[in-house]
């Protein structure tokens, strides 16, 4: 031990270059937390790490960490890292030390065995921890190797905790966000910084809300006016018409303004679902107790700043061009405009005929039970974790479950169609009495049907956190998988006045599936 234990840490890195962050000096205080996180960097590894006065004492286990008392495993003892580490998840810049991405692999406190003071124990080359985190529990021994500094031992002991033949590799999510390796670095929340000490050191990613102040300025405007928003000014219009009937007896009707202040606080979390794509809008604009209608083509009248894309392949007389909201203040224009439904294409502008994703429509028949639903939604969860697909469920709003799978490039819509078709046909044999295959509605018998079709270009499901033309405004939400499992879920838990709080609590789930573009599995 040097007399500034994060002193190697520091001479590791280049504070021009890197984004790690420089340690503080290390507050003395009692370590009681430990972390285990899966790294991915020039080679997979797990870093075992205890707090230990103030700093993460640390060993890179190459194989990580096991329950099973019969496996040893080399534990690499590495520089200690700053306390600010212990709960880092992102990525760390390429080409840097430790450059790649890390997951929170396992979390809790522990407490050293046979002594009081554990650094002593480290630096004596054996330290005894009984663990408790959410995979890990019981008691690890860590034993320095003979003649060596860095190379230790890591072993679990024959406890009640023991249990042989376990292997960290089919335990592969993170503990705080239930994401994969591969979930994280498609789409990471979170880097370090090195230009920062380590209290900032560890930088958000996530998009910035609209700061309360705009809000504010719509809510003191009269029935019409001018909003600045998100660095643009808007014309809004009609603030106070009732755009959605009240929800019940108890609760108000929604207004256009509430309508809108919702759009421009979840604008920055639903962009990313929207933007480089073609969007249908479901206008309706004397409110969603009135017939509604497509309207696809951008007006002349828009503001130049939105964005817009002309189809190539547009016949006479067909939409040639669309709206593409590139930008938070876009999706305001749309629900000014009318659009109470938010609809992107499945493929890109520069791809139209490359859906990103591979979409599967739970449409319930008049028959169909909520919990009918939930089998259905559930067994296409387990068909995707066999095949071992990252995809995500959100719930419609209405009555419904979608589920959104990403694929790479090159697909074409003949394929994903294809392949949902297969994939849910399969599912289909496991419960034929809650699934027609039959075209119409009318022979449907009241029952669901997997919707297979609506892989297809311009065909468009509802995007992520659009409102629904219905009383209270519900919302379409993603959701987590094990949320199929809440009793509390409905299709339509949410609406604009809930869903925030929601997703401030919980995040949003449905990040995963941007970015992490697959190739989809052979269904046999
Ligand atoms: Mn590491």
């Amino acid at each position: 031990m040097t007399a500034d234990p994060l002193e190697v840490y520091r001479r590791k890195r280049d504070f021009t270059r890197t984004r790690e962050p420089r340690g503080a000096t290390p507050a003395a205080g009692e370590g009681r937390r430990f972390v285990v996180q899966r790294h991915r960097a020039r080679r997979l590894h797990y870093d075992l790490r205890f707090e230990i006065d103030g700093v993460l004492v640390s060993w890179a286990v190459p194989k990580g960490p096991t329950l099973d008392p019969s496996s040893r495993r080399l534990a690499v003892h590495v520089e200690d890292h700053p306390i600010e580490y212990l709960t880092f998840e992102g990525v760390i810049p390429h080409g840097e030390y430790g450059g790649g991405d890390v997951i929170v692999w396992d979390l809790g406190t522990w407490e050293p065995v046979h002594t009081d003071d554990p650094a002593a124990a480290v630096r004596d080359g054996e330290l005894h921890a009984e663990v408790h985190g959410d995979k890990l529990h019981g008691r690890l021994v860590l034993v320095r190797r003979d003649g060596d500094e860095k190379n230790w031992m890591l072993l679990h002991k024959h406890d009640d905790h023991a249990v042989d033949g376990w292997d960290p590799e089919d335990h592969p999510r993170s503990v705080t966000s239930g994401r994969t390796n591969d979930e994280v670095k498609a789409d990471p929340d979170r880097l370090w910084r090195s230009d920062a000490p380590a209290a900032e050191a560890d930088v958000s990613l996530l998009p910035e809300p609209l700061d309360d102040d705009a809000i504010d300025a719509l809510g003191e405007l009269g029935k019409q006016g001018t909003w600045e928003v998100f660095g643009r000014s808007l014309k809004v219009t009609n603030l106070d018409k009732v755009l959605f009937p009240a929800p019940d007896r108890h609760r108000p009707p929604v207004t256009k303004r509430e309508l809108l202040a919702y759009t421009a606080r979840i604008a920055p979390v639903a962009l990313p679902y929207l933007e480089g794509r073609a969007l249908n809008l479901h206008r309706y604009p004397d409110g969603a107790d009135k017939s509604g209608f497509w309207h696809k083509q951008r007006p002349s009248h828009a503001p130049e700043w939105v964005g817009a894309w002309a189809n190539p392949d547009a016949d006479p007389g067909e939409t040639d061009t669309y709206v593409v909201v590139d930008e938070p203040a876009a999706l305001v224009w749309a629900a000014n405009f009318g659009a109470l439904e938010w609809h992107p294409w499945t493929s890109r502008t520069t791809a139209p005929h490359e859906p990103s994703y591979a979409l599967v429509d739970l449409d319930p028949g008049e028959r169909t039970g909520w919990d009918d639903l939930l089998t259905l939604a559930r067994l296409h969860r387990t068909a995707l974790e066999h095949l071992g697909v990252t995809a995500r469920a959100k719930v419609t709003g209405r009555r419904g479950i979608q589920i959104w799978i990403p694929v790479v490039e090159g697909y074409s819509f003949d394929d994903t169609r294809a392949w949902v078709e297969k994939l849910s046909r399969t599912v289909g044999k496991v419960v034929p009495e809650l699934v027609s295959w039959k075209w119409e509605v009318k022979s449907r018998g009241g029952l669901a049907r997997l919707d297979y079709t609506q892989n297809a270009i311009n065909k468009t499901l509802v995007a992520p956190y659009s409102p629904r033309p219905a009383p209270g405004a519900p919302v379409s939400v993603p959701i987590g998988w094990d949320e199929l499992d809440d009793p509390e879920l409905r299709p339509d838990r949410w609406t604009i006045r809930t869903v925030l709080d929601r997703l401030a609590e919980r995040g949003d789930p449905f990040r995963a599936v941007l970015g992490a573009a697959q190739e989809l599995p052979e269904i046999t």
